[in-house]
């Protein structure tokens, strides 16, 4: 395709395979960090992990110097790389992804097709013309399927418009995939230990990021792990969890929903298989890589996280009966809302007796 990103798109999708040959042609080495000029590149990097860190989004500001922005992004591969969290590297490919989708929004459809074909190696076209309007492209299914950001109908390779194997696709879905794809390509680079022969210039920028992670981390361990108990399960997860116990055969979605949901309020893997060894057709191998798969422990390494209400309530798995989930978004939402609430009445039974 004849098309030439310019030093600004380099510096906006520093991902792709047009910046990491700029990268290359810069010769940028290890002893250049040393000088005041790499000191801007690892000063950039930081910003860029920082941000994620404390806002999840990098701001979209450019350094004033290009390439010290375009370098900025190996950069901080590297830095995540090495302090090796997965929680951290998670936290940072998701951020770098929503601030490639925010450029990509105002993008051209010409300049979007070209990264996904160029960087990424989609098999994608543009769609002339036919009856369904508005569909400006299509791909092959099998870059659509590993590319779902979530599991939800809207998604769902049933619910799609397929031709002759390629999928059609308004503008807006292409950029949804596009940043699902960011994130995977980083947490690759990620999940890859970078040969550095001389690292001293690093570990000052790596305690720099350790102090500031360490803070958030521990909050958001903190918040996951407590234990609000049964009591505060939305409906919909009550209702799966009863059936599964009660040895009934509950649909694949619905399994799904209630590992994931169960994974991310702080269960084990074997917490969550003992609860489905009531299932019918219970298999310890398949259900224990089913569940480390949604953990995060195989594949992509991505933990799933559970469904939406909206989306559970197109899987017809919502058991809300119009009072207990008002305002309700999210079942994890319930399930923290009702655990704090229930905490504060605790405290104050305590604080009266
Ligand atoms: S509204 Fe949400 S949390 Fe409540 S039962 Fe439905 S899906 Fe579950």
């Amino acid at each position: 395709m004849d098309l030439i990103f310019t030093k600004e798109d380099l510096a906006k999708y520093p991902f792709s395979k047009d910046a990491r040959k700029y990268v290359k042609e810069l010769k940028f080495d290890y002893k250049d960090f040393k000088t005041r000029y790499g000191e801007e590149v690892l000063e950039r990097a930081y910003l860029r992990i920082n941000a994620a860190i404390e806002r999840r989004v990098i701001p979209p500001i450019f350094d004033e110097d290009l390439d010290v922005e375009i370098l900025s992004f190996p950069t901080a591969l590297l830095l995540v790389g090495n302090i090796g969290d997965s929680l951290l590297s998670t936290r940072y490919a998701i951020a770098e992804s929503k601030r490639a989708s925010l450029f990509l929004r105002n993008e051209s459809s010409e300049k979007i097709l070209y990264l996904a074909s160029n960087t990424f190696g989609w098999k994608i076209i543009f769609r002339k013309n036919g009856k369904f309007q508005g569909y400006t492209f299509r791909l092959f299914f099998r870059d659509y399927l590993s590319h779902i950001p979530e599991h939800s109908p809207a998604w769902k390779l049933s619910n799609r418009i397929l031709e002759n194997g390629e999928v059609l696709l308004i503008r807006h879905d292409v950029v949804r995939l596009l940043e699902e794809a960011v994130k995977i390509y980083i947490l690759n680079r990620l999940s890859k230990k970078m040969k550095v022969d001389d690292f001293s210039v690093f570990l000052p920028w790596i305690e720099k990021i350790r102090n500031s992670w360490s803070k958030y981390k521990v909050k958001i361990e903190k918040w996951k792990t407590l234990d609000y108990g049964e009591e505060a399960y939305p409906p919909c997860i009550i209702n799966l969890l009863n059936a599964t116990k009660a040895g009934k055969n509950i649909p694949h979605v619905g399994r799904f929903a209630l590992a994931a949901f169960l994974l991310n309020i702080g269960k084990t893997v074997d917490e969550v298989l003992d609860i489905f060894r009531s299932s019918p057709d219970f298999s310890e191998n398949i259900a224990r890589y089913q569940i480390e798969h949604i953990a995060g422990l195989r594949g992509s390494r991505i933990r799933y996280s559970p469904f939406k209400c909206e989306n559970m309530k197109s899987y017809g798995l919502c058991r809300d009966d119009g009072k207990s989930c008002k305002n309700i978004k999210h079942p994890l939402q319930y399930y923290y809302r009702k655990g704090i609430a229930k905490k504060r009445k605790n405290v104050e039974k305590k604080r009266i007796s």
